[in-house]
């Protein structure tokens, strides 16, 4: 299969919704399953998309916050019991990764030693392998080679957005955070482009200081069509909608990103969308 899948495994934010689940992406090619981010109902979700931990290559945190990591622990416990022998979980990260990782797995403890002592063919602990990286680095997973870039999430730091190629796309998964020139480095000329919106006008409707914050620190749905359109983007991928569209509200959402003249994919939990490579110019004239 030539380009990449692209599952919104959870649409939802930090407001809880019986609809949807938290940040979470599901990057998805021949031979290639990458989860990025890991919020509320994120192993359920992957079921939903036929996928189950062990299918993982790695894990990409984009930021620490608590709705992007919250059922983490869940990823980990789950690779680790279908795991027929134990093998490694890769997860990377922005730095305080290997925190949050030792944290959890010191929270799982008393779990990991009811399953060691109940199961005779298991016997080791998870094995999770921190890296730890920052904007410029770049690695490689299953063939596909991921590039970190910055974004701006502040006060929120450090953060960073992924650019994933392989199978002849470039996808960027760019997290929370307002536009910066980082970040219109990290989509310059990619296939598509997730990224996480509000809607400033309703958010300023709720009359509660703590959630006006938020305004502060995240891409409003015209934002993210400004940078999709500088950055020559093809499609822009919407997630981690705040507050939660409605029955038949997307349109109102798509409007407010007429500055972008790509492709607009908005949508629930377990949306799908299929990447191709793009189409190669004709060759020029002898
Ligand atoms: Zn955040
Ligand atoms: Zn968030």
């Amino acid at each position: 299969m030539s380009g990449l899948d692209i599952v919104l495994l959870g649409t939802g934010s930090p407001l809880p919704d019986p609809h949807r689940a938290g940040p979470s992406t599901l990057v998805r090619g021949e031979g290639l399953h990458l989860l990025v981010d890991a919020g509320r109902g994120v192993v359920m979700r992957l079921a939903g998309a036929g996928v189950i931990p062990p299918f993982l290559n790695a894990i990409l945190l984009t930021h620490l916050h608590s709705d992007h990591i919250c059922d983490l622990n869940d990823v980990i416990t789950t690779h680790w019991v279908m795991s027929p022998v134990t093998v490694p979980l890769h997860v990377y990260g922005p730095v305080g990764t290997q925190v949050v990782i030792d944290g959890l797995l010191a929270m799982l403890a008393p779990d990991i030693s009811y399953r060691i002592n109940h199961h005779d063919d298991l016997n080791e602990a998870p094995h999770v392998i921190v890296t730890e990286v920052v904007p410029g680095d770049s690695f490689e997973v299953a063939g596909a080679t991921v590039r970190v870039g910055g974004t701006n999430h502040l006060p929120v730091e450090p953060t960073v957005g992924f650019r994933i190629t392989a199978h002849g796309v470039d996808v960027v998964l760019a997290g929370d955070g307002v536009p910066c020139e980082q970040l219109d480095d990290l989509v310059q000329d990619a296939d598509a482009y997730v990224q996480t919106v509000l809607r400033a006008d309703l958010v300023a409707l709720v009359p509660r200081a703590r959630f006006q914050d938020i305004l502060d620190y995240h891409s409003t749905v015209q934002q993210a069509a400004e940078t999709a359109e500088r950055g020559r983007v093809r499609t822009l991928v919407l997630t981690h909608y705040v507050p939660a569209p409605g029955l038949g509200d997307y349109d109102e959402w798509r409007a407010m990103a007429s500055p972008f003249s790509g492709t607009l994919v908005t949508g629930d939990d377990l949306t799908l969308c299929h990447v191709d490579p793009a189409p190669q110019g004709l060759p020029d004239e002898p």
